[in-house]
């Protein structure tokens, strides 16, 4: 691979660490702009691997797996927040080009130094206490009060590696529940809604961010988005400088996906961030005219970023386990974008596929 110089033309290849259905969707944009892709995939045959021109079959912290993708490609990208940071670092150091940064990888993939950056950088989070045994618990619970969550600093994603602690007797079988892993401990936060704000950041340092989404969860995981969300121009204002402080202090190049609580007060808390796009983003696929796959791939390649302006209002549903055995409804359905991501075990609650109804604005 030779130094590319940006932006990267067509016929350039895109290497996404990740076969999932976020690297899936991102190949089927890049393929759109003329881009070559190459998955680095778990096992052989995954969602993204089966849209794009090479599929590397290895671990996403196997360095020789992450050299061979660097190899055939100008630029490296990921679409699963777990790489491991410290890989993605060893690549940037060895001069191939991979966007977004391996920082956000290190910040995003830790609960307490996520929290810590945001707030270092004046964005607000819940209050939270490092737990590094089950020793730690009463103090932090007296200092954040009652209910309060507890979760692993590490690797913890819908709703998985968490557990609400309400007095002294759940303490310890919270702490047990996480698997006495490495843990924080958080304020309850009185949301009355979620949302969140997808935004995008070019090598030029131009920023760009989507309207914001409303979005319910059940049992940890995503169901329904609803975008543009209904919020005041003072909220969507405060999102987007959340997003955009985010993504400069991190000198990011890419889409990022930050979760938000809204309080009684309209006032936002910043729950996490991923160094990706998002499934809160889906939205975008159908309702805007760049969406957010595009936008990553047009950014990460060093093209300008496209407008993000709604063309609609869109309800986006998850199709979870067998809900995506109803696609003959659903492809007959007029008001239904249907997407599927090729996946063949549909597990209780997987994630299989997606559906965007739009109405006009
Ligand atoms: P997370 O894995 O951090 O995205 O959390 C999953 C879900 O748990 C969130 O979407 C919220 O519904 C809920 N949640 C997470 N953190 C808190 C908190 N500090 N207070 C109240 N609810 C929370």
């Amino acid at each position: 691979m030779g130094a590319p110089s940006f932006p990267l033309p067509p016929g350039s290849t895109v290497g996404i660490v990740g076969g999932g259905q976020l690297g899936r969707m991102m190949a089927l944009a890049a393929a759109r702009l003329g881009f070559n892709v190459a998955v680095l995939a778990r096992e052989a045959d995954s969602p993204a691997g089966r849209v794009s021109a090479r599929e590397i079959v290895g671990g996403y912290g196997d360095p020789a797996a992450l050299r061979q993708l660097a190899e055939i490609s100008d630029v490296v990208t990921f679409e699963f927040e777990n790489v491991p940071g410290a890989a993605i670092a060893a690549l940037e150091a060895d001069g191939y080009r991979v966007a977004p940064p391996g920082r956000a990888l290190t910040v995003s993939q830790d609960r307490v130094t996520e929290k810590s950056f945001l707030n270092a950088h004046g964005l607000p989070t819940v209050a939270f206490a490092v737990i590094d045994s089950a020793a730690d618990l009463p103090h932090a619970l007296q200092k954040l009060g009652a209910p309060a969550l507890l979760k692993t600093r590490r690797e913890g994603y819908d709703g998985k590696g968490q557990a609400w602690v309400t007095n002294a007797v759940d303490e310890d079988s919270a702490f047990v529940h996480i698997d006495r892993r490495p843990a924080i401990l958080e304020a309850r936060a009185p949301f009355v809604r979620e949302l969140s704000i997808i935004a995008a950041r070019g090598r030029d340092g131009a920023m760009a961010a989507y309207p914001l989404a409303e979005n319910q969860h059940e049992h940890g995981v995503l169901r329904r988005s609803i975008a543009p969300a209904e919020v005041s121009p003072a909220l969507a204002a405060e999102a987007e400088r959340i997003a955009f402080t985010l993504m400069g202090a991190l000198d990011y190049v890419g889409v990022i996906g930050v979760e938000l609580f809204e309080l009684a007060d309209g006032s936002l808390l910043v729950n996490e961030f991923a160094p990706r796009v998002h499934n809160t983003g889906h939205w975008t696929a159908d309702g805007c005219q760049v969406d957010q796959f595009e936008q990553h791939i047009r950014a990460v390649a060093g093209w300008p970023l496209g407008p993000t302006a709604p063309l609609a209002r869109v309800e986006m549903l998850n199709l979870l386990g067998d809900e995506a055995d109803a696609w003959p409804t659903l492809a007959a359905d007029p008001t239904a974008r249907l997407w599927l991501y090729g996946k063949g075990d549909a597990e209780p609650g997987r994630k299989m596929g997606h559906i965007n109804r739009l109405t006009p604005l």
